[in-house]
Protein backbone atom coordinates (compact mmCIF):
# COMPACT_ATOMS: atom_id res chain seq x y z
CA UNK A 1 0.00 0.00 0.00
CA UNK A 2 1.51 3.18 -0.89
CA UNK A 3 2.66 5.25 2.23
CA UNK A 4 -0.12 8.05 3.16
CA UNK A 5 0.69 11.54 1.71
CA UNK A 6 2.08 13.75 4.19
CA UNK A 7 -1.07 16.03 5.15
CA UNK A 8 -2.66 12.79 5.85
CA UNK A 9 -0.79 11.29 8.94
CA UNK A 10 -2.55 12.62 11.90
CA UNK A 11 -0.52 14.26 14.50
CA UNK A 12 -0.97 13.11 17.93
CA UNK A 13 -2.61 16.51 19.58
CA UNK A 14 -1.55 18.03 23.11
CA UNK A 15 -3.08 17.63 26.02
CA UNK A 16 -3.48 21.22 27.91
CA UNK A 17 -5.03 21.66 31.28
CA UNK A 18 -7.59 24.08 30.91
CA UNK A 19 -9.61 26.07 34.18
CA UNK A 20 -13.17 27.29 32.92
CA UNK A 21 -15.19 29.02 35.44
CA UNK A 22 -19.23 27.89 35.48
CA UNK A 23 -22.83 30.57 36.88
CA UNK A 24 -25.72 30.54 36.82
CA UNK A 25 -28.95 32.76 38.25
CA UNK A 26 -31.96 31.32 36.74
CA UNK A 27 -33.81 28.59 37.29
CA UNK A 28 -32.42 25.06 39.40
CA UNK A 29 -28.74 26.70 38.73
CA UNK A 30 -26.95 24.27 40.39
CA UNK A 31 -28.45 21.05 38.37
CA UNK A 32 -27.69 23.11 35.19
CA UNK A 33 -23.91 23.24 36.68
CA UNK A 34 -23.37 19.55 37.45
CA UNK A 35 -25.03 19.10 33.83
CA UNK A 36 -22.89 20.98 32.34
CA UNK A 37 -20.11 19.25 34.11
CA UNK A 38 -21.63 16.36 33.01
CA UNK A 39 -21.92 17.02 29.34
CA UNK A 40 -18.45 18.54 29.01
CA UNK A 41 -17.38 15.33 30.33
CA UNK A 42 -18.77 13.37 27.62
CA UNK A 43 -17.22 15.25 25.03
CA UNK A 44 -14.78 13.13 23.04
CA UNK A 45 -12.06 15.55 23.34
CA UNK A 46 -12.55 17.02 26.94
CA UNK A 47 -11.98 15.07 30.69
CA UNK A 48 -13.38 17.05 33.38
CA UNK A 49 -10.45 16.21 35.96
CA UNK A 50 -11.68 18.39 39.48
CA UNK A 51 -14.48 20.43 40.03
CA UNK A 52 -14.51 23.26 43.40
CA UNK A 53 -17.17 23.49 46.05
CA UNK A 54 -20.26 25.11 44.77
CA UNK A 55 -20.51 28.92 45.78
CA UNK A 56 -23.31 31.40 46.53
CA UNK A 57 -22.61 34.84 44.84
CA UNK A 58 -24.39 38.30 44.85
CA UNK A 59 -24.58 39.31 40.84
CA UNK A 60 -21.75 41.83 40.29
CA UNK A 61 -22.48 45.15 38.10
CA UNK A 62 -25.84 43.44 37.74
CA UNK A 63 -29.38 42.76 39.54
CA UNK A 64 -31.04 39.55 39.67
CA UNK A 65 -30.94 36.16 42.08
CA UNK A 66 -28.11 35.55 43.69
CA UNK A 67 -25.71 33.20 41.36
CA UNK A 68 -24.12 29.45 41.72
CA UNK A 69 -20.82 29.34 40.35
CA UNK A 70 -17.99 26.84 40.60
CA UNK A 71 -14.58 26.35 38.67
CA UNK A 72 -13.50 22.91 36.98
CA UNK A 73 -9.96 22.09 36.04
CA UNK A 74 -10.48 19.95 32.50
CA UNK A 75 -7.68 18.05 30.62
CA UNK A 76 -8.26 18.84 26.50
CA UNK A 77 -6.59 18.08 23.11
CA UNK A 78 -9.34 21.11 21.91
CA UNK A 79 -7.80 24.13 20.67
CA UNK A 80 -8.72 27.59 22.55
CA UNK A 81 -11.20 28.48 20.16
CA UNK A 82 -12.78 24.93 19.61
CA UNK A 83 -13.31 24.60 23.47
CA UNK A 84 -15.26 28.13 23.83
CA UNK A 85 -17.52 27.23 20.88
CA UNK A 86 -18.02 23.62 23.02
CA UNK A 87 -19.02 25.90 25.91
CA UNK A 88 -20.92 28.50 24.04
CA UNK A 89 -23.34 25.56 22.78
CA UNK A 90 -23.89 24.11 25.99
CA UNK A 91 -25.09 27.41 27.29
CA UNK A 92 -27.17 27.82 24.08
CA UNK A 93 -28.48 24.04 24.94
CA UNK A 94 -29.18 25.70 28.68
CA UNK A 95 -31.39 28.26 26.91
CA UNK A 96 -29.19 30.96 27.32
CA UNK A 97 -30.51 34.46 26.54
CA UNK A 98 -28.68 37.67 25.98
CA UNK A 99 -31.42 40.30 26.39
CA UNK A 100 -28.81 42.86 27.94
CA UNK A 101 -25.22 42.97 29.27
CA UNK A 102 -25.18 41.05 32.21
CA UNK A 103 -28.77 39.87 32.70
CA UNK A 104 -29.20 36.66 34.48
CA UNK A 105 -28.59 33.77 32.94
CA UNK A 106 -29.85 30.00 32.95
CA UNK A 107 -25.54 29.15 32.30
CA UNK A 108 -22.49 30.94 31.55
CA UNK A 109 -19.14 29.62 30.89
CA UNK A 110 -16.12 31.30 30.52
CA UNK A 111 -12.21 30.30 29.71
CA UNK A 112 -10.42 31.76 32.91
CA UNK A 113 -7.04 29.94 31.92
CA UNK A 114 -5.99 27.53 29.00
CA UNK A 115 -2.45 26.34 30.34
CA UNK A 116 -0.15 28.79 30.16
CA UNK A 117 -1.42 30.49 26.84
CA UNK A 118 -1.76 34.14 26.55
CA UNK A 119 -4.68 34.89 23.77
CA UNK A 120 -6.06 37.93 22.23
CA UNK A 121 -8.91 37.51 19.28
CA UNK A 122 -12.01 39.30 18.69
CA UNK A 123 -14.13 36.23 20.22
CA UNK A 124 -11.48 35.03 22.96
CA UNK A 125 -9.28 36.52 25.78
CA UNK A 126 -6.83 34.52 27.51
CA UNK A 127 -6.55 34.63 30.80
CA UNK A 128 -10.47 35.86 31.10
CA UNK A 129 -9.84 39.79 31.53
CA UNK A 130 -11.94 39.67 34.49
CA UNK A 131 -10.81 36.80 36.59
CA UNK A 132 -8.58 38.67 39.29
CA UNK A 133 -11.91 41.00 40.02
CA UNK A 134 -14.10 38.34 41.01
CA UNK A 135 -14.78 36.57 44.02
CA UNK A 136 -16.70 33.73 42.59
CA UNK A 137 -13.52 33.03 40.44
CA UNK A 138 -10.56 33.73 42.86
CA UNK A 139 -12.33 31.41 46.00
CA UNK A 140 -13.24 28.18 43.90
CA UNK A 141 -9.82 28.53 41.80
CA UNK A 142 -7.86 29.24 45.28
CA UNK A 143 -9.55 26.05 46.42
CA UNK A 144 -8.11 24.04 43.20
CA UNK A 145 -5.30 25.49 43.07
CA UNK A 146 -3.82 27.54 46.23
CA UNK A 147 -0.54 28.21 45.33
CA UNK A 148 -1.75 30.57 42.39
CA UNK A 149 -3.89 32.87 44.40
CA UNK A 150 -2.37 34.70 47.19
CA UNK A 151 -3.95 36.45 50.20
CA UNK A 152 -3.76 39.27 48.44
CA UNK A 153 -6.19 38.57 45.87
CA UNK A 154 -8.70 37.24 47.97
CA UNK A 155 -8.37 40.47 49.68
CA UNK A 156 -8.95 42.42 47.23
CA UNK A 157 -12.37 40.89 46.72
CA UNK A 158 -13.46 40.94 50.17
CA UNK A 159 -16.33 42.96 49.33
CA UNK A 160 -18.02 40.69 47.35
CA UNK A 161 -20.33 38.89 49.46
CA UNK A 162 -19.86 35.05 48.69
CA UNK A 163 -20.33 31.68 50.63
CA UNK A 164 -18.99 28.40 49.95
CA UNK A 165 -21.76 25.81 49.71
CA UNK A 166 -22.23 22.70 51.75
CA UNK A 167 -23.85 20.63 49.34
CA UNK A 168 -22.05 18.49 46.88
CA UNK A 169 -22.39 18.16 43.11
CA UNK A 170 -25.37 15.72 42.66
CA UNK A 171 -25.39 14.17 38.77
CA UNK A 172 -21.64 14.72 38.29
CA UNK A 173 -18.84 12.50 38.77
CA UNK A 174 -15.90 11.84 37.29
P1 LIG B 1 -20.56 36.43 28.44
O1 LIG B 1 -21.62 37.45 28.31
O2 LIG B 1 -19.78 36.50 29.71
O3 LIG B 1 -21.05 35.03 28.19
O4 LIG B 1 -19.48 36.75 27.31
C1 LIG B 1 -19.43 36.01 26.15
C2 LIG B 1 -18.55 36.71 25.12
O5 LIG B 1 -17.23 36.88 25.61
C3 LIG B 1 -18.47 35.90 23.85
O6 LIG B 1 -18.70 36.73 22.77
C4 LIG B 1 -17.04 35.39 23.83
O7 LIG B 1 -16.56 35.30 22.51
C5 LIG B 1 -16.31 36.43 24.64
N1 LIG B 1 -15.13 35.95 25.35
C6 LIG B 1 -13.90 36.52 25.30
N2 LIG B 1 -13.03 35.88 26.08
C7 LIG B 1 -13.70 34.85 26.67
C8 LIG B 1 -13.33 33.82 27.59
N3 LIG B 1 -12.07 33.72 28.07
N4 LIG B 1 -14.29 32.92 27.98
C9 LIG B 1 -15.55 33.04 27.50
N5 LIG B 1 -15.97 33.98 26.63
C10 LIG B 1 -15.05 34.90 26.22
Amino acid sequence: MPARPQTMQSKPLATSLAWIGLGANLGDSTATLAWALEQLHQQAHVQVQRASSLYRSAPVDATGPDYINAVAELSTTLAPQALLECLQGLELAAGRQRPYRNAPRTLDLDIVWFGEQQIATPSLTVPHPRWHERAFVLHPLAELLPERISASQLQAVQTQRIERLPQRWTAWAV
